[in-house]
This record gives C-alpha cells, sequence and structure tokens, in this order.
C-alpha cells in the first residue's frame, strides 16, 4: 500500500483552540491538531499528523500541480468539498478551470460589494464574523476575517506570530466592508504572501517586538472603528492564543543560537523526509538525519502535489559547511 498516490490538500488546524493565556510549560500539544491532508485515487481523505517529534517522509509521485476540487456551500453555514470530477491538471492556482468556475468560496469576497450569492454562501456569509490583525515572524502585518466557527483556526493555517481580534461582526457582509476600511485608511494589506511567511522564519524578530509591532496596528485598528458610521459590530481587545507547536519557530524559543536555513531542496520532485521540530501555519521547521541545523520547510508548496508516503529521507546540502 506504500506506493498509493495521495493528491494534497493542504496543512489544516481544525482541531480544538489553544488554550489562553499561554503558560510557558505547556505541552506541545495544545492545539490545532495540525494535519498534512491527503486525498486518495478514490476519493477517500486521509491525514498524516504534523505533531513535535513526528516524522514526515514522502517522494513527489508526478511533476505539476492537480486540482483539488471545489468548495460548495451548504445550508447552515457549512461548507463541503466536491472532488474534482476529472482530476485535472491545475490550471488557476489549486485548480481547474472548471472547478474555479463552480467554487463558491470565490464569490464570498465580492458579496458585501452587491455581488451574486447562492443560498447556501448566504447563509454562511449571515454568521456573526471576527475581524483580526495578525503579524507574522518578520512584522508583516495584515488585517483579516474569520468566520465564527474558524475564529481560532483561521490565524492557525496563517501561522501568526501575534494576533488580535478587533472587532466582532454581525455577519460577513459587514466583517468585510470593515476590513476594506481598515486597508484604506491604516494601510493594513488583506494578504502576506506563504514565501514572504517563510523566509521570515529564518530570522524571526524577538516576541516582545513582534507584540509591540500587533499591539499597535490593532491599536490604530481600534481608534479607526471608534470613529466609523458603519452599524452592525461591536469593538473588541483580545489576544489570539498561538499553538504550542509553534513556539520553537519563534524569537524566545531559539535555544543555544542554533543555526536555521530555508529547506534547501524544492518540494516539487524527488524524495523527502524530516522530524517536524515545530510548526506555525504550513511552515515546519525540520530536522534532517546527520545535520545539527534547523531548516524551514514551506509545506504550503506541496498543495495539489501527488505525493507517495513513506520511509525517505532529505538528502543534507553537500554544500553544508559553507552555510555556517
Ligand atoms: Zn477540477
Amino acid at each position: 500500500m506504500t506506493d498509493t498516490r495521495y493528491l494534497v490538500h493542504g496543512v489544516f488546524w481544525e482541531g480544538p483552540p489553544a488554550v489562553q493565556p499561554a503558560e510557558p510549560d505547556r505541552t506541545a500539544d495544545d492545539g490545532g491538531g495540525p494535519v498534512l491532508r491527503l486525498q486518495s485515487p478514490e476519493g477517500e481523505f486521509r491525514e498524516i499528523a504534523l505533531r513535535r517529534g513526528h516524522r514526515l517522509g514522502f517522494q513527489v509521485a508526478e511533476p505539476g500541480r492537480f486540482c483539488l476540487g471545489h468548495v460548495q456551500m451548504r445550508q447552515a453555514g457549512s461548507r463541503s468539498h466536491v472532488l474534482c470530477a476529472s482530476a485535472a491538471p491545475a490550471i488557476r492556482g489549486k485548480q481547474c478551470e472548471r472547478c474555479f468556475v463552480l467554487d463558491e468560496s470565490r464569490l464570498m469576497h465580492d458579496f458585501h460589494r452587491g455581488g451574486r450569492v447562492t443560498p447556501g454562501l448566504r447563509e454562511y456569509l449571515m454568521q456573526e464574523h471576527w475581524l483580526y490583525v495578525a503579524t507574522f515572524a518578520g512584522g508583516a502585518t495584515k488585517v483579516g476575517t474569520a468566520s465564527g466557527p474558524r475564529k481560532w483556526s483561521r490565524l492557525a493555517e496563517q501561522g501568526a506570530a501575534v494576533a488580535r481580534y478587533v472587532a466582532r461582526a454581525q455577519d460577513g457582509r459587514v466583517v468585510r466592508i470593515l476590513e476594506d476600511l481598515v486597508t484604506a485608511d491604516v494601510g493594513l494589506t488583506q494578504q502576506v504572501r506563504s514565501a514572504a511567511k517563510a523566509e521570515a522564519l529564518l530570522q524571526p524578530l524577538p516576541a516582545t517586538a513582534l507584540d509591540a509591532v500587533n499591539a499597535r496596528a490593532a491599536g490604530d485598528v481600534r481608534a479607526l472603528l471608534a470613529r466609523t458610521a458603519v452599524d452592525g459590530f461591536e469593538p473588541v481587545d483580545e489576544q489570539w492564543s498561538r499553538p504550542a507547536h509553534a513556539d520553537a519557530l519563534y524569537g524566545d524559543a531559539i535555544f543555544g543560537n542554533k543555526l536555521r536555513h530555508a529547506y534547501p531542496h524544492a518540494l516539487e520532485a524527488g524524495q523527502h523526509g524530516f522530524g517536524i521540530a515545530a510548526l506555525s501555519g504550513a511552515n515546519a521547521l525540520a530536522r534532517l538525519d546527520g545535520s545539527d541545523a534547523d531548516f524551514v520547510v514551506n509545506l504550503s508548496q506541496l498543495a495539489a502535489r501527488t505525493i507517495v508516503l513513506g520511509d525517505f529521507v532529505s538528502e543534507v546540502p553537500a554544500v553544508q559547511e559553507a552555510l555556517f
């Protein structure tokens, strides 16, 4: 069974939230239950735990990306995943043209500008939403939104270093109006690229600096919200609790001045296998056999690729000495 070709959907953090406040001696498994989600050729899902101390070994089975299917909104606000009927190559990001067009989650971004929505999507958008300000390892800061049920996991999947919720909105329309307002007035971006997050983790800012950056941005947003005429929300001041799984990737948890490097191999091909020392969003702190260095692996690069699981081992780069 080891030669089953799985399609990688990505890294998900859908377990129970991490608890607040964060204790220095908390265990490695305090929330989120991060997994790599795989789809078998029969369309069944399988999840590989990405907890600290676990090992991930795989071989990329074929070049290119394949369609992950599309999201369909059901009644009662839940979303369901529809697999790609033709297992087609991915043309639009991680989707084929047909699934891109059918994807209802795409429509939610235009709802507050008067865009068309399906009944299921309308119901999803009518639930409570949260506005947050998230800061990443290098200090890049964004404004974003999360639906009620995804309040904590959305930020865990983004790989935030520090984050604060700044408003609770009555629905997904109001929260996106606020989000656009924050971008226009405070200048906060709505997107930080995955590659930028990975790169910043090579040299994260100290925890106190990251918290100061986030607190200042959240304060600016709250000041803006206090004078806006938009109805249907209440300002909040609530810190997001970062999962302990991520701690070893961040500043004050770097022990013994251990050196850290970008993972030296592209994930689009080849054999890979490493121990997971920490995980923030989709970025893992990897330990390679035969090396004392730490490596940051951006697992989001595996999304929409096909892999075979197994006892594979990443090659330690021959130029490693030159890195030190
Ligand atoms: Zn498709």
